[in-house]
């Protein structure tokens, strides 16, 4: 989750023979602009999802994994990163730009990086798995919902202070099933 309203996300653009390395204004609106239509690399729905995460964020994890494997048609397993296959690292970081968790990923989303910091810690259990559930669905395409009517709010909690409903919308699950 990025607690902020907005968000700033570092995308390493990875090409044949050279690196460039993209961070993107804080405008939400741009924020994932060059890649709605990026195809599947790597013809697997398997991703493989390296857990570097304590005891604090195991269960919530899984069962952030399991919802969104339901929307994006991917088959995440928990293990260490294999060369072939998506990946997605999962870190205890604070390096979140101020907020309480980060997601990064090259081109195509091949390799994605999620921080959880030690502010979402301490949260209780229901909202680190929302903003897990948050932070996968960007791992996975899904962009910023400006109606708390999803996962994808980027907030905590909606001004009503519950949490964000534990579902995608339309497009959302439309820019998910694409990857
Ligand atoms: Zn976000």
């Amino acid at each position: 989750m990025h607690p902020s309203r907005l968000l700033r996300v570092s995308v390493t653009l990875v090409l044949a023979s050279a690196s460039v390395t993209v961070t993107t204004s804080p405008a939400v609106a741009a924020e994932f602009g060059s890649f709605g239509t990026t195809p599947r690399l790597l013809g697997t729905s398997i991703v493989y999802v390296e857990e570097h995460v304590g005891e604090r964020f195991d269960s919530a994890l899984r069962s952030s994994i399991a919802f969104v494997d339901r929307y994006t048609g991917s088959d995440m397993r928990l293990g260490r990163c294999r060369t072939g296959y998506r990946c997605i690292r999962v870190v205890q970081s604070n390096a979140t730009n101020g907020h309480g968790a980060w997601t990064s990923w090259t081109y195509g989303r091949k390799n994605s990086e999620i921080r959880l910091s030690a502010t979402l810690a301490r949260k209780n259990w229901y909202t680190r798995r929302s903003i897990i559930d948050h932070e996968l669905g960007h791992a996975n395409g899904a962009r910023h919902n400006s109606r708390c009517t999803s996962r994808m709010w980027p907030d905590y909690r909606c001004r009503n202070k519950r949490l964000p409903a534990r579902t995608f919308t339309t497009a959302e699950r439309s820019a998910l099933a694409r990857w």
